[in-house]
């Protein structure tokens, strides 16, 4: 093979490779293999020594017209590679903004808090300050200065924890009660949420744990007027605004004259039906204009100031709004119960 015919090789086999790489890689090693110090056209221009002056002439500027054309096509080449490489990340690292995103699993506000939120929300708005009291508390807080008698049931061993002779874990959220007449002057509206303790056998409708939110008012002039219209607007706002209310008198301690709260039934409005087991009203909540000797617990000038308080099962209230037959399915944290509630 002459030198004519070597130039030529190169020429074609240059052009072709080049043209068909695909990466900088092989670029670069066609560009040692073609241009590089012991590479192809190098060897060439070495042994031109050996040439006529004559060839010398011709091949030497034909070689070197080569060696400017495969410079010229590997510049344009690499340029062409490094666009598309550039072009190819921008496109592994775009981010399209309408594309979906990962859905996050967000939890579910548990029925028993949802009810709470909504009995604080309506008070919230009537002015009433949130006052919550510890789980643990006093017999005197709990009993006592509830006007409750020595001999009444609720204190009995078997009817409330006690810690100790004194202490106990409260038996209603009325604790709170006492310790907002102790502690804040009057007038004041305060509702109260939270959990209460009692020696139940866990079934169908007890729990020896269970919530309850407890409502009092201490002002000049309160009288069973205001008790009843502030319970029938919640009722209207729990239950919907055709709900009606009816009390019924009653008997507690801490009360005189004590009432029990209906509404009417918000299933079937009144006609009968299984959730009002037939007699168009569902017992709510127990309430009453506050007995002077629990106003006196807290100082309070009897003959000036009146007031009423209330206290509601929370359990309850959240079974008859969503339909739960079991009050245990509140406490077993099993996602399905709770995710019907979203
Ligand atoms: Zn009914």
């Amino acid at each position: 093979m002459n030198m004519q015919e070597m130039l030529n090789n190169i020429k074609e086999e240059s052009k072709i490779k080049l043209e068909g790489a695909t990466s900088l890689k092989t670029m670069e090693e066609l560009r040692i293999k073609f241009l590089g110090k012991k590479g192809m056209l190098t060897d060439i221009l070495k042994n031109m020594g050996k040439l006529s002056p004559e060839e010398k002439k011709t091949l030497g500027r034909e070689a070197n017209l080569i060696k400017r054309d495969i410079e010229a096509l590997i510049n344009a080449r690499v340029d062409m590679l490094k666009k598309a490489e550039k072009e190819a990340r921008l496109q592994r690292e775009a981010i399209d903004v309408t594309e979906p995103g990962v859905a996050i699993s967000l939890g579910t506000k548990h029925p028993i808090s949802q009810v709470i939120d909504e009995v604080l929300e309506i008070f919230q708005e009537m002015g009433y300050e949130v006052i919550e009291g510890p789980l643990v508390d006093t017999v005197f807080n709990a009993f006592d200065g509830l006007n409750s008698p020595k001999t009444h049931p609720s204190r009995d061993l078997t009817d409330t924890f006690y810690i100790g002779k004194d202490i106990c874990l409260r038996p209603h959220t009325s604790t709170v009660e006492i310790r907002t007449l102790k502690d804040k002057p009057v007038p004041f509206k305060m509702i109260s949420p939270g959990r209460c303790f009692r020696c139940d056998t866990p079934d169908a409708t007890h729990s020896p744990m269970f919530h309850q939110i407890e409502g009092m008012v201490v002002d000049e002039g309160i009288t069973m007027a205001d008790l009843k219209g502030t319970l029938d607007m919640m009722a209207k706002r729990l239950f919907g605004p055709e709900t009606k209310t009816k009390f019924r008198p009653h008997h507690f301690p801490f009360t005189e004259p004590s009432a029990e709260m209906d509404v009417s039934c918000f299933k079937c409005g009144g006609k009968g039906c299984n959730v009002c087991k037939g007699s168009g009203w569902i017992e709510i909540l127990g309430c009453g204009m506050t007995h002077p000797n629990v106003h006196s617990v807290g100082d309070v000038d009897t003959e000036k100031f009146t007031g009423f308080a209330f206290g509601m099962g929370v359990e309850r209230i959240a079974m008859l709004k969503y339909g739960i037959e079991d009050i245990r399915h509140f406490y077993e944290n099993d996602m399905r119960f709770i995710e019907q509630f979203k």
